[in-house]
């Protein structure tokens, strides 16, 4: 391997080792009273095209480009000898590595993985299924918004739309009266009701709902559950710049329909992950959505991707995923 600069000495494996030590240490402060997070976040900590997520010393990996693929194994030795690192899973099954000319790839490197790693967050309990789930298994970069959307549900009757495998419905553990989990997914939907197991919360609290969120939110039944606090976490509907003008139709159609199920004081938690989609365009389309609703309401608080998905400034497409608390006044 040739020097990065004629006449150095420093060669391109020493970076990247450097660079992933300093992810590392840069996670330290971050990990906090959570045993699971993302310890490399590709561009973000310099090293585009490589995920390192850890799930209690569990780590799954993913080479998103040509470019990292060509450091493939000396990457996975230098995480092999992590210190806290139990076992690795590569999970390099992205559809965007075929626009890289890369194969799909996923399997057991290192150790044993189990079936399903269980890690706490901030005290709560959840299991990944990291060989099937969505992304590395979970949705690490909510985090914070988990819990701050928990700290308010006390005594309210919460929807959870697109919940995935419970993560906003179980950080609230017994606090709501009553929590209806909703996404589409069977799979995820029987996680979630493992999620509540572990995490003992009271039986009668959470129910499951398997259903289309968009004709879900139009139906009778949904008006009949009479939601204090809303979550819209939907999937990305924008891939692309082409893309957004329908996602923004998607994203409004869900808010406004969520927001017609809120009286005085009700709450809708409202995320966008299509990082195509600006905030302030996020923001606007929910404040349409509010006008043909036929409520006002109040942003009082943003959200964003939590702080072990870092923004790099000189590449602000890292920054994806926005959210809005709105309040019906
Ligand atoms: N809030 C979750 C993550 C949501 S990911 C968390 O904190 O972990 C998006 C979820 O939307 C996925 O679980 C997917 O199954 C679900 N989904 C996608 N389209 C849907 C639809 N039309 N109706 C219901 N659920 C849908």
């Amino acid at each position: 391997m040739g020097s990065i600069v004629s006449g150095s000495t420093f060669q391109i494996p020493d970076l990247i080792k450097e660079r992933i030590h300093l992810s590392f240490e840069r996670r330290k402060n971050i990990l906090g009273t959570s045993t699971a997070a993302r310890m490399i976040f590709s561009e973000s900590d310099l090293l585009p095209g490589l995920i390192v997520d850890n799930y209690s010393g569990h780590f799954v990996v993913q080479f998103l480009s040509a470019g990292i693929e060509r450091f493939r194994d000396h990457i996975l030795g230098i995480l092999c000898r992590k210190q806290e690192c139990l076992s690795v899973y590569e999970r390099s099954d992205s559809s965007s590595r075929a626009k890289e000319g890369l194969p799909k790839i996923s399997g057991q490197i290192y150790g044993t993985t189990p079936a399903l790693v269980e890690f706490s967050e901030n005290g709560i309990y959840f299991l990944a299924d990291v060989r099937k789930g969505h992304k590395t298994g979970f949705y690490l970069d909510q985090k914070i918004s988990r819990g701050s959307v928990a700290s308010l549900s006390d005594n309210k009757i919460v929807m959870n739309c697109f919940s995935y495998t419970g993560g906003f419905g179980v950080a609230m553990q017994n606090r709501p009266r009553k929590i209806f989990q909703m996404d589409a997914s069977k799979d995820a939907l029987e996680l979630a009701r493992e999620n509540e197991k572990l995490n003992k919360i009271k039986p009668g609290i959470m129910e499951y709902i398997e259903a289309d969120i968009f004709e879900f939110l139009r139906s009778n039944e949904a008006r009949q559950i009479h939601p204090d606090l809303v979550i819209l976490d939907p999937p990305k509907f924008a891939e692309n710049a082409a893309q957004v003008p329908g996602a923004a139709r998607g994203y409004k159609d869900i808010n406004r329909l969520a927001l017609g199920l809120l009286k005085r004081d009700g709450l809708l938690a409202s995320f966008s992950c299509s990082g195509h989609m600006e905030r302030s365009l996020f923001q606007k389309i929910i404040a349409d959505a509010a006008l043909d609703a036929n409520h006002d309401i109040q942003y009082i608080q943003n959200f964003s991707q939590s702080p072990d998905h870092p923004v790099l400034a000189s590449f602000p497409e890292s920054e994806y995923l926005r959210g809005f608390l709105s309040k019906v006044i």
